[in-house]
């Protein structure tokens, strides 16, 4: 079986189609996940030409065998140097104008490019190149749900480990491993174990902080499948769960609902957000719900679309995104629960499989 062989064609083909409507005759693609996406080509560097009469893949010497099996349909061409082979490729094909990824082109190679290239307008896509992977084909969605099993199944292997005394290092190290002897190439981003005062910040790294009875403990963890990356947090008490603790998490975890219950396609990123903060800041609690309610989840862990005030996206269905709202006391405790979804026409299917009622860990 190999479902993979078909879908480069398609996305480049859509792609294609879409230059004009950006004003631009050729685009030239360095972000890596976006080469991989439309080439298959799965290695660390190179460059990829995409217009009317080219789609040429740019390699270096390590990576010409590679680039020639993954991305067979490509005209695969070797450079000495990355920049004299873009030089080269773009003025011998191109005038006119040429579109790059605002968010991956740097300083330096613009400069020599434009210095290089005098007759070529190049000219920055931002929110163009961001949005291009972000609605799934069921092929994708697959291994976005097989690494998400993965990661579940990892979680509660560990979960049935965790004893006071043990450190946060420790159960991430734990979690990591058996996400990786469960199938995946590695963990989808560094594991996040937070506990106690340190599950107070919502981006804590695992610390040497022993767990404690009566601790909350935060964990946010994924797997990448076939280059497929998952995103899921839950929030377990360890021993015991005080009757505030049992308050927050509910209110959380009926922001969480609220919000995964209202995704579908055709629904603004924003309304979903409103959706998770309503109960959150009825009960005064607003401040203590400092980030974003999601994000899409694909090749890279974050991606395009953001649930967030700000954004101006719309649901699509085949968007894989996440919902997870927290609530965040500093100096005491926090409280996330995330699940990881992918956009239908009628709703979503949730693709995370650990039960996200609060559990308490028995010691
Ligand atoms: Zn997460
Ligand atoms: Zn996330």
């Amino acid at each position: 079986m190999q479902p993979d062989a078909l879908p480069y064609a398609g996305r480049l083909q859509r792609l294609g189609q879409r230059l004009p409507l950006w004003s631009v005759e050729r685009l030239l693609v360095l972000n890596m996940k976006n080469i991989r996406y439309l080439s298959g080509f799965t290695g660390s560097d190179g460059a990829l030409l995409i217009g009317p009469d080219c789609r040429t893949l740019l390699v270096d010497g390590r990576y010409i065998t590679q680039a020639r099996e993954e991305a067979a349909d490509l005209e695969v061409h070797r450079y000495p140097g990355k920049m004299d082979g873009l030089v080269e490729a773009i003025g011998r094909q191109s005038r006119g104008e040429i579109g790059f990824e605002a968010d991956t082109m740097t300083v330096a190679l613009w400069t020599a490019l434009t210095e290089r290239l005098p007759g070529v307008t190049f000219r920055p896509l931002q929110e163009e190149m961001e949005a291009l992977r972000a609605v799934k084909d069921e092929g994708e969605i697959a291994k976005i749900a097989t690494a998400a099993e993965i990661a579940s199944r990892a979680f509660n292997e560990i979960l049935s480990r965790i004893r006071p005394g043990m450190t946060e290092r420790e159960i991430a190290a734990g979690l990591d491993d058996a996400i990786r002897r469960g199938g995946a190439q590695e963990a989808s981003f560094p594991t996040i174990v937070a506990s106690g005062e340190n599950a107070a910040r919502p981006h804590a790294r695992p610390q040497d902080r022993a767990v404690r009875a009566g601790d909350l403990i935060t964990i946010d963890f994924g797997a990448v499948y076939e280059g497929y990356r998952s995103d899921e947090t839950c929030t377990v008490a360890l021993g015991r769960a005080d009757p505030e603790q049992r308050h927050v998490y509910s209110l959380v975890k009926e922001a969480h609902d609220r919000a995964l219950a209202s995704i579908r396609a055709g629904v603004a990123c924003r309304a979903i957000d409103a959706e998770a903060r309503e109960e959150i800041e009825k009960q005064g609690f607003g401040d203590a719900f400092p980030h974003g309610t999601g994000h899409g989840v694909g090749l890279d862990v974050h991606e395009y679309p953001r649930l967030a005030a700000q954004s101006r996206a719309i649901l699509e269905a085949g968007m894989v995104v996440t919902v997870e709202p927290g609530v965040y006391l500093p100096g005491r405790w926090g409280v996330r629960i995330e699940d990881l979804a992918a956009v239908r026409t009628d709703g979503c299917t949730v693709l995370s499989k650990i039960p996200k009622e609060l559990k308490i860990i028995e010691i």
